[in-house]
């Protein structure tokens, strides 16, 4: 038993819930597959991430804000972690998957991210 649950897979979590109970059945982690995505979808061929928007270098308010210590250290980490995000992408859409990728700030909208999901996977 896991005696503390890191807080950082919440977000996990929630988009876990939200795709089952839209009647999708999907495997976890696969190690196989490159990035080895949160959620996946074998048979329609989908993977969706889960990316907090600060290790991940969203776009966003949260995302693009940067510690005020040790600035040359995280700018260069976040960069090569987004260089690796998309390199996990290419390589994830050259074996014929198609990806989706859930932000952290999307989850303060639920319903608009629900009705996404729901796009990406039924098409
Ligand atoms: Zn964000």
């Amino acid at each position: 038993m896991r005696a503390v649950k890191s807080k950082d897979t919440k977000p996990e979590l929630i988009v876990r819930r939200l795709v089952h109970r839209m009647g999708f059945r999907f495997r976890l982690h696969r190690k196989d597959l490159p990035g080895s995505p949160d959620i996946v979808l074998p048979s329609r061929k989908k993977v969706i991430f889960v990316h907090g928007c600060f290790w991940h270098g969203h776009g966003c308010k949260r995302g693009n804000r940067l510690p005020s210590t040790n600035l040359d250290y995280w700018a260069a980490k976040l960069a090569r972690n987004r260089q690796r995000d998309e390199d996990t992408l290419i390589e994830l859409r050259r074996l014929g998957w198609s990806t989706y990728i859930v932000w952290e700030c999307q989850l303060r909208e639920l319903e608009s991210l629900r009705a996404e999901l729901l796009r990406f996977l039924s098409t």
